[in-house]
């Protein structure tokens, strides 16, 4: 009888309405097309509440670069330690980081039907080396969302927010806030605030938004042509 490496599952110990859900969603994503977004946007835009619905509603996978760093430094592995100094002043981490852990994140089995890349590329030199990833792939970007959005109000937006880790859902004390305070709404799990979402390090972060990642977005709205724009 042939085996495998989820031999070890034992479907039994699967309740019905999970392998039922499972199912349904497997239905579903066959018959969505394949699609690559970037989202770009400064911190408190909105990227991050979007990606987690449209990620299940396209059956995408959701690439955070911001994500990836935060577990890489709370598993304190050579990146972590390497990007930790950067993060907790609000400046950018080397390309040469970032670019590596994307590249190698695109292979996952959850984003073959594309992805939903947040916070990537975030430099002229990221956006170039996004090129050649896609190109090695012979893949191409199908739409660019630009979370366009006036700084004035993304102090209060970052200040507020909280955030459950594992799904990436978001919370605002104000303007979305969980039914119980500090608990998310599905798992009841505890929700965190982010080290950085402080006044003093969002000046930095909106610092290096503006002269190191606006720049993409005018590169990318030059190349429109090549992108289809919603
Ligand atoms: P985010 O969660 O996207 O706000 O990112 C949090 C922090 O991670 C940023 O302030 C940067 O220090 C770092 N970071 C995330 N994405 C990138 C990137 N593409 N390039 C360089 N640094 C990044």
């Amino acid at each position: 009888m042939a085996t495998s490496s989820a031999a070890s599952v034992d479907m039994e110990d699967i309740q019905t309405v999970d392998l039922m859900s499972e199912l349904l969603r497997r239905m579903k994503c066959a018959s969505k097309p394949d699609k690559r977004l970037v989202f770009i946007g400064p911190p408190g835009s909105g990227k991050g509440t979007q990606s987690p619905v449209i990620k299940d509603e396209f059956c995408l996978c959701h690439l955070s670069t911001g994500d990836m760093l935060r577990a890489a430094v709370a598993a304190k592995t050579p990146l972590g330690v390497k990007a930790k100094e950067a993060m907790d002043k609000g400046e950018l981490v080397s390309d040469d980081l970032v670019v590596g852990i994307m590249d190698e994140a695109m292979n996952r089995p959850k984003c073959q039907k594309g992805f939903i890349l947040d916070g990537f590329p975030r430099t002229v030199t990221q956006a170039e080396k996004l090129d050649e990833m896609l190109n090695r792939r012979g893949a191409q970007i199908d739409k660019v969302l630009n979370f366009a959005i006036d700084d004035s109000v993304l102090e209060e937006r970052i200040t507020g927010r909280w955030i459950h880790p594992s799904s990436g859902r978001s919370y605002h004390t104000k303007f979305a806030p969980p039914k119980v305070p500090g608990v998310d709404d599905l798992t009841g799990e505890p929700l965190i605030q982010r080290k950085d979402d402080n006044a003093d390090v969002l000046r930095s972060r909106l610092d290096a938004f503006h002269k190191q990642t606006q720049p993409v977005c005018f590169l990318i709205v030059h190349e429109l042509e090549d992108y289809q724009r919603i």
